[in-house]
């Protein structure tokens, strides 16, 4: 008899599938999930994936994820999937998506960037110049940014 132990089936909730290798415990933090959370959290982390050599998996019940939530995790996680649960079922089911401007939702990594100014602040402004791997170049500054784990 073959177990399957790694993906264990929830009755409600979301299943963020195909996470880049390493990257669930950033995904957690983008979601706003920490140790002071209610939800019950599952996370699988550098399960063997034919397609991506290795992926995480986060499980999330009892909460549906809506899509300005999960669409943050394309920054991190380009090939994330989003399965929405309920009574077992995966009733839908899509991937992430990354827009070609992304404002207000990380900072830049040049302190010396208007959009880091203490004084005149203006929204950070993204330009995604490569989906897979994830790039950024700023609107402002035109610093590109690679790993934005950091700036969210
Ligand atoms: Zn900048």
């Amino acid at each position: 008899m073959k177990k399957e132990l790694k993906v264990v089936p929830i009755k409600d909730g979301t299943v963020i599938d195909h996470i880049t290798g390493g990257q669930a415990l950033n995904v957690l933090r983008i979601l706003g999930i920490n140790a002071k959370t209610d939800a019950v959290v599952s996370v699988v982390m550098n399960v063997r994936s034919e397609k991506m050599g290795r992926k995480d998996i986060v499980k999330v019940e009892d909460r549906e994820l809506k899509p300005e939530e999960v669409d943050k995790i394309a920054l991190i996680a380009p090939n994330a999937t989003i399965n929405i649960i309920r009574n077992f079922e995966v009733v839908e089911k899509h991937k992430v998506y990354l827009p070609e401007v992304i404002e207000g939702i990380m900072r830049c990594s040049n302190p010396n960037c208007i959009s880091n100014s203490e004084r005149e602040p203006v929204i950070p402004k993204f330009m995604t110049i490569s989906v897979d791997p994830p790039r950024f170049r700023c609107f402002y500054c035109e610093r590109i940014i690679e790993d934005v784990s950091g700036y969210i």
